[in-house]
């Protein structure tokens, strides 16, 4: 663990302010965990451990800006359906019971698996638990973390106001039954969450090294009441924690922003005091123009999820907006029902996508070098980790990734930072160092019995099949009342259009 390694002449894309995601030859030493040189050349010293940097790419490990581990049994369930209708399958409201902790720790560990093979080192996962989570549930998550090596933010997720009123036109929608239902469904209490977060941030302050952190995650501002919303920041000011929040992921949430708040829920969130560095905006695709502005005065963070965003059919992000405004990106895959992966080569390679196809000017097209800043520090910066990890640079944690430039997506070799986005899906890695322990060797899982886990989910798959789909059946019977009030909220006109990219005004 206390390991120095000496990685001996490497081809880097250092990620910092001065080469960016340009290729320069390094040589790296790490001690204790941490980056303690960087030089064209290193001598080694006789405590060194060697890794020969010969035809290998070695890149700051990716940060994944968004995702939820509770999806991880729901991949590969769900197809064309809407994020409300979709959220009613994956996040059954009607007739689930608690996640034992032991599931939860199964789930968890597959997510660190398929993230760290992929070059994740750093996961903001936002566990949400239905009905609301337990201490018990939580600890599940972070000792699952802590084996595998991998680091994370990991909430705490919470909303407090009852479901049937996260939505406009919902109620007219519902028969009376339906509605009877969803009122009995039990809701999160704001003070015993507040408590709960305020013990959950002291309990893990210092938990793994500072590797694992507590992460505040107010679900979204229509699923939260103003005063949880209020004390939830004044939490994540006292402990310096993320601020994790979904806002404005679909045009159901643009129409949801008029008809609660009479305002856009970047403005409503603006006039409750809580928009400022800490906070990360989940998606932000309906956003306003000025709500770009706002955004970046309050210096505030977007984590990007495309995979997610085209599969729900959410829109499409202002991409170009945010960056010229200057807010910070982060790129998340979003949880592995709504991309159905973990592996944010994926999301980083649409990330650089799917903007060419919003407008012909290409000089505005996402380039490598942002895109991967986003993957990496940008992700970091969002997760309130910018100066811990994200780049290589002296000073910061050696969170690495060494891809075998060998390897089929690297030949022939051209620009190896565009290999990386567009040709590489995490089979090229062959190493993987997290906090300076590795974690990844040969390409293999070193940390936690991946064939363990696997062989565990797989002989547990008719168990867990039957119980989703009882959930499944239990909760379509709500989905003819969401097809009513999705035609209400479509009939609404927006200020702006999100699925053809161009963000145009509809009014005026
Ligand atoms: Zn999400």
């Amino acid at each position: 663990m206390s390991e120095t390694y000496l990685i001996d002449r490497a081809t880097v894309l250092t990620m910092d302010g001065a080469t960016g995601a340009t290729p320069v030859e390094r040589s790296i030493r790490v001690h204790d965990g941490e980056i303690v040189a960087v030089a064209g050349a290193l001598d080694p010293q006789p405590d060194d451990v060697v890794l020969s940097g010969r035809d290998r790419l070695v890149v700051p490990g990716y940060v994944n800006a968004h995702t939820h581990s509770w999806e991880a049994l729901f991949r590969a369930r769900l197809d064309n359906l809407p994020l409300e209708h979709w959220m009613l399958l994956s996040y059954p409201v009607l007739g689930l019971a608690p996640l034992s902790p032991d599931l939860i720790r199964l789930r968890s560990q597959l997510v660190a698996i398929e993230s760290l093979r992929n070059g994740v080192t750093t996961l903001v996962d936002d566990v949400l638990e239905i009905p609301g989570q337990t201490e018990d549930q939580l600890a599940a998550v972070f000792e699952a973390y802590r084996d595998s090596g991998i680091r994370a933010n990991i909430s705490g997720h919470v909303m407090d106001r009852p479901f049937a009123d996260h939505f406009p036109f919902l109620a007219d929608a519902l028969d009376a039954d339906l509605r009877r239902q969803l009122d009995a469904v039990t809701v999160v209490r704001g003070d015993e969450y507040l408590d709960y977060a305020r013990g959950s941030a002291q309990r893990y302050a210092d938990y793994a090294g500072g590797r694992l952190r507590f992460m505040l995650g107010p679900s979204a501002p229509q699923r939260c009441s103003p005063d949880l919303l209020a004390g939830i920041d004044e939490i994540a000011a006292t402990y310096d924690l993320e601020f994790h929040i979904h806002v404005l992921e679909t045009r159901t949430q643009a129409v949801t922003g008029a008809e609660f708040y009479g305002k856009t829920m970047v403005e409503y969130l603006d006039a409750l005091g809580v928009l400022n560095e800490r906070v990360t905006m989940a998606h932000g695709i309906w956003v306003t123009d000025s709500d770009v502005e706002v955004l970046a005065d309050r210096r505030a963070s977007v984590s990007h999820n495309p995979i997610s965003n085209l599969k729900l059919g959410s829109g499409i992000a202002p991409w170009r907006k945010y960056l010229d405004a200057g807010v910070n990106l982060g790129i998340g895959t979003d949880g592995m029902s709504s991309s159905d992966t973990a592996r944010m080569s994926e999301a980083v390679k649409a990330a650089a996508l799917l903007h060419k196809v919003t407008g012909p000017d290409y000089r505005q097209w996402p380039t490598a070098q942002e895109v991967l800043t986003a993957g990496t520090l940008g992700g970091a910066r969002s997760a309130r980790l910018g100066d811990t990890v994200g780049s290589v640079e002296v000073g910061k944690r050696a969170d690495l990734v060494f891809y075998d430039m060998n390897s089929l997506a690297f030949t022939p070799r051209n620009k190896p930072e565009l290999h990386l986005v567009y040709s590489e899906n995490g089979s090229s890695i062959d190493t993987v160092m997290v906090d300076g322990r590795i974690v990844v060797r040969d390409g293999r899982v070193t940390s936690v019995d991946e064939r363990a886990v696997l062989d565990e989910l797989q002989a547990r798959g008719p168990e867990l099949r039957r119980w989703q789909d009882e959930l499944e059946t239990l909760n379509r019977a709500l989905l003819p009342a969401f097809d009513r009030q999705y035609a209400s909220v479509m009939a609404r006109q927006v200020a702006v259009d999100r699925y053809s990219g161009r963000g145009e005004c509809w009014l005026n």
